[in-house]
């Protein structure tokens, strides 16, 4: 299908070589025998098709929020950034509890609402410069930039009490949602440990009961 822009997804292109190549793009239509005042109209098409496939290929198609395929192109370079600067940078992975029993409960289409208002709070949650994933699944990962982890206590923290106490109302139902949030300091030598370091601290949170924030501090 000329409109399926889902095999972009196989290709693993830098965002700053792709600006490149459009750059590229443009200089060469420039040269054809197009005529004069039709170039603009191609140039336009194709930025439209290239933010098009670029759009798709940044996000999922469900919540709208960038993808995993994109946060493993961002965590690294975030993590190395705030190395490199001596910025502070907080991780956090969220995770929908007892997502499962959602979906066994009330069906699946239910369950693609939740997860749906749930990224959209996520978003709505956060500063403009902050990044927000769709992980897998019914995780997330946010990426608090310039924050230390006292700091994305407060946010983490304001999130997780707006989902608990959020209307999840699907064709009348109430639908009762809570999250487990665990989070890390980039307090580490590389950036495996940064994201392992989030994940236990998430199973802390699992295992403290769920609907709760856990912190990883050595
Ligand atoms: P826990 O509190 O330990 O996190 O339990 P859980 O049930 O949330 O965790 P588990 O990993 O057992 O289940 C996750 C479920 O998420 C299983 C899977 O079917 C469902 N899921 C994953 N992706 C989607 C999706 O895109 N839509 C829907 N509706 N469900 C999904
Ligand atoms: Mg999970
Ligand atoms: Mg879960």
């Amino acid at each position: 299908m000329a409109d399926d822009f889902s095999d972009l997804n196989q290709f693993d292109i830098p965002d700053d070589l792709m600006d490149e190549i459009q750059k590229n793009i443009e200089d060469i239509i420039t040269g054809f025998p197009i005529p004069e005042d039709n170039k603009l109209d191609v140039i336009k098409k194709i930025n439209f098709m290239y933010s098009r496939s670029r759009y798709l290929s940044l996000t999922d198609a469900l919540t709208g929020l960038y993808n995993r395929r994109h946060f493993d192109n961002s965590v690294e370079r975030e993590f190395l950034r705030s190395k490199r600067y001596g910025g502070d940078l907080a991780i956090a992975i969220i995770d929908i509890d007892f997502f499962k029993k959602i979906n066994d409960t009330y069906g699946h289409l239910c369950g693609d609402f939740v997860l749906k208002e749930v990224g959209y709070l996520i978003l709505d949650n956060f500063r403009k410069t902050d990044l927000v994933f769709r992980y897998g699944g019914e995780e997330f990962v946010v990426l608090l930039t310039e924050t230390p982890i006292e700091g994305a206590k407060i946010p983490l923290e304001r999130l997780r009490k707006s989902i608990e106490n959020y209307d999840f109302n699907y064709q009348g139902t109430r639908i009762n949602v809570t999250i487990s949030i665990g989070a890390a300091p980039n307090a580490t030598d590389n950036v495996n440990d940064f994201l392992n370091n989030a994940d236990k601290a998430l199973y802390q949170a699992k295992n403290s009961g769920r609907n709760k924030l856990a912190l990883y501090l050595e």
